[in-house]
């Protein structure tokens, strides 16, 4: 059976309350929403939402929202967060595209991109996550302090970003072309690809950035 066709994932998604339903209307009430005034953090594209769920249990005081485009996965994370009932984790299923309607202006601390789709062919290059079209939209709703980490196996897809992120004018913090066999390995959180992945051999790219909001 193929995955996008689960059946019932779609009323799953609607019955479940930790799917923000209308998530339009919660521009600028996020706070309001989890009910503090928490940093707010986001993973755009959160697939089955391993990443996002270990996070949310070992940062109560952090607010997250994962965000993800297909119900077929997102109802994997939903049956997870249901189990755990995390009081510090909510989920969207948006396009990423428009995050700018979800979000308001600075009310986003903190973004993680996890390999992302590489969208191999240059004529799909805005549509990858890290385009310089995608960090105009983040921009708009990053907090002064605020940063992206961005995780990939995907070389092509990395080096792109990294000039991306130049073209844009944002900063790089650190790089690494081998976050496994470096020392940002520390603390750090294995997402389902990037298991998946480094399990096959392939190294893991890491870049961490911010907007240049001098
Ligand atoms: N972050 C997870 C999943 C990576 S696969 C991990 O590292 O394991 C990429 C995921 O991003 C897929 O689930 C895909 O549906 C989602 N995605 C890709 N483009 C998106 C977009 N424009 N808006 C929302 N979700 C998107």
């Amino acid at each position: 059976m193929r995955l996008r066709n689960v059946k019932g994932s779609r009323e799953t998604i609607a019955d479940s309350d930790f799917v923000v339903k209308d998530e339009e209307s919660m521009k600028g009430k996020w706070r309001e929403k989890f009910g503090n005034d928490n940093p707010i953090h986001i993973e755009i594209g959160m697939g089955k939402g391993k990443f996002i769920i270990q996070l949310a249990k070992e940062n109560p005081n952090i607010n997250y929202v994962g965000v993800e485009k297909f119900s077929s996965v997102l109802v994997r994370a939903i049956e997870k967060q249901t189990e755990e009932q995390l009081p510090n984790l909510l989920f969207v299923r948006m396009e990423a595209e428009y995050i700018g309607n979800v979000f308001d202006k600075q009310e986003v601390d903190y973004i993680y991109l996890n390999f992302s789709d590489p969208w191999p062919k240059d004529r799909h290059a805005k549509r990858r996550l890290t385009s310089v079209q995608f960090l105009e939209r983040y921009e708009g709703i990053l907090a002064e302090d605020g940063g992206i980490t961005f995780k990939t196996d995907n070389r092509p897809l990395f080096d792109f970003s990294l000039e991306q992120i130049d073209e844009a004018g944002w900063i790089k913090d650190n790089v690494t072309f081998d976050l496994h066999n470096s020392p940002y390995v520390e603390g750090n959180v294995m997402t389902e690809y990037e298991q998946k992945f480094s399990e096959m051999g392939n190294p893991i790219c890491r870049v961490v950035f911010h907007p240049n909001k001098k």
